[in-house]
């Protein structure tokens, strides 16, 4: 597999600007390095040799959310994404980084737990002791709470989390009637492990709807954190095992379903990521095909409105990779006008990055902090207590930010609102 960078896509740079105004780390820190553009020129630049790589700029790349925001507004086309992760990997792969040690060694933490369902219990449940022996406390007193603050904060709400749900059958039928499509349920590593119950949110509401549900048991994470990490080669791992759960001898699958837009980025990009491995290019291609966002599947698949009233004010941030990474952003918000009494606002700013970024709010804690406190500002404008996003990084960032400044708010996925709004579980079930 090549990590080499891609050079066709520096090519339909027109160094217009036009990608400038909507960069949440330019808007920030008015740096043309922070911009898309500029990062174009630094990467272009160290790959053809003409400057040296350096930690300072190495800081204004690992600075980029890969929100992919320019992409949405770029009037030539550029895939930024392709881009700065085919970078990353050649930086990867040579093994340069410019961040000291401490940062690198989060790094290899979060690359080593987070995409491993079983890792991540063990991690809550050594916070758990953590917290418990006054370790939180230690560390926030220390010089180490100062750089990774945000980490333990992480990790506290984290803990809030219901961490013993009952897994997901194998195999499930419609709640009612023959099935009028089959699906198979991507449950994600961090998705799964922290966020449970909008699984099996996702879950009754897509049987509601007349789908048997496949949930295959060998499933694993969908390889985003380490390909935005620049390891393409266990990203391509990931794939492979994910094309192998799914595929079933006897039953085609209509669509896969994911309610999580940074996983459902990756598991679409499966075609390109295996296109160079002869026994998977093909699979990759059929597998990539039939993902869907549950609102795109919904959308297209038809739903059966929901009968219970949420009178409440809700409002839509939309998620990057959902958005500008696959173009969805009517369909969320259809589902959430479907629910009686609920009404929409308009949130300012709703296609801005909100900081989280994958593991990025982890890395980068000090711009990850800027561009929540400025969303949750946005979001005080809407005079909404409940705000809707389907990413659960989004959902977790956003929640540790509510926390820290106080704010009563609710932070939920679309379906946890859409399952609400079709009554309480004993009356379907
Ligand atoms: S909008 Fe596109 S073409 Fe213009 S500077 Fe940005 S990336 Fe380059
Ligand atoms: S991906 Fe986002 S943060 Fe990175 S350059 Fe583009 S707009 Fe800016």
């Amino acid at each position: 597999m090549s990590g080499a960078v891609q050079f066709d896509y520096f090519q339909h740079c027109v160094h217009c600007g036009l990608c400038l105004p909507k960069c949440p780390t330019y808007a920030e820190l008015g740096d043309e390095n922070d911009s898309p553009r500029g990062r174009i020129y630094l990467m272009q630049a160290i790959d053809s040799g003409r400057i040296a790589p350096s930690e300072r700029i190495q800081h204004h790349l690992d600075l980029c959310l890969d929100c992919r925001a320019c992409e949405t507004v770029c009037p030539s086309g550029v895939q930024y994404g392709r881009l700065i992760e085919s970078y990353r990997t050649k930086i990867n792969g040579d093994q340069y980084r410019g961040s000291g040690l401490l940062d690198r060694l989060v790094r290899r933490l979060v690359l080593f737990v987070f995409p491993y369902r079983r890792r991540i219990k063990w991690l809550r449940r050594a916070l758990r002791i953590a917290g418990a022996v006054g370790l939180f406390d230690f560390l926030r007193a220390s010089g180490f709470a100062r750089r990774y603050g945000a980490g333990l904060r992480f990790a506290e709400v984290i803990d809030r989390e219901p961490s013993t749900l009952a897994p997901l059958p194998r195999h499930s039928l419609p709640q009612r009637g023959k099935p009028r499509a089959r699906v198979g349920l991507f449950i994600g590593c961090v998705g799964e492990a922290i966020l449970g119950a909008t699984n099996r949110a996702t879950h009754r509401v897509l049987r509601r709807n007349g789908c048997a549900v496949d949930c295959p048991t060998d499933q694993v994470c969908c390889g985003a954190i380490h390909y935005h990490a620049g390891d393409r080669a266990s990203a391509a791992r990931f794939a492979r095992a994910n094309i192998d759960a799914f595929e079933s001898p006897n039953e085609q699958l209509d669509a896969i379903v994911v309610n999580v837009a940074g996983c459902g980025l990756m598991l679409k990009d499966y075609a390109e990521l295996l296109s160079d491995d002869p026994q998977y290019a093909e699979r990759a291609g059929h597998f990539a095909d039939r993902v869907r966002d549950v609102s795109e599947f919904l959308t297209e698949h038809g739903i059966e409105p929901p009968t219970h009233a949420i009178a409440e004010r809700v409002t839509y941030h939309h998620a990057c990779h959902l958005c500008h990474g696959q173009g969805i952003r009517q369909q969320p918000q259809h589902l959430l006008s479907l629910i009686p009494g609920l009404e929409l606002v308009d949130l300012k700013e709703a296609d801005w990055c909100c900081g989280a970024a994958g593991t990025y709010s982890l890395t980068q804690p000090d711009m990850a902090n800027r561009l929540a406190r400025r969303k949750l500002q946005n979001i005080d404008e809407t005079r909404s207590q409940i705000v809707a996003t389907a990413n659960a990084g989004c959902i977790l960032h956003l929640r540790q930010q509510a926390i820290e400044t106080g704010r009563d708010l609710q932070i939920v996925h679309p379906i946890d609102l859409l399952d609400r709004a079709y009554g309480p579980r004993e009356e379907r079930s």
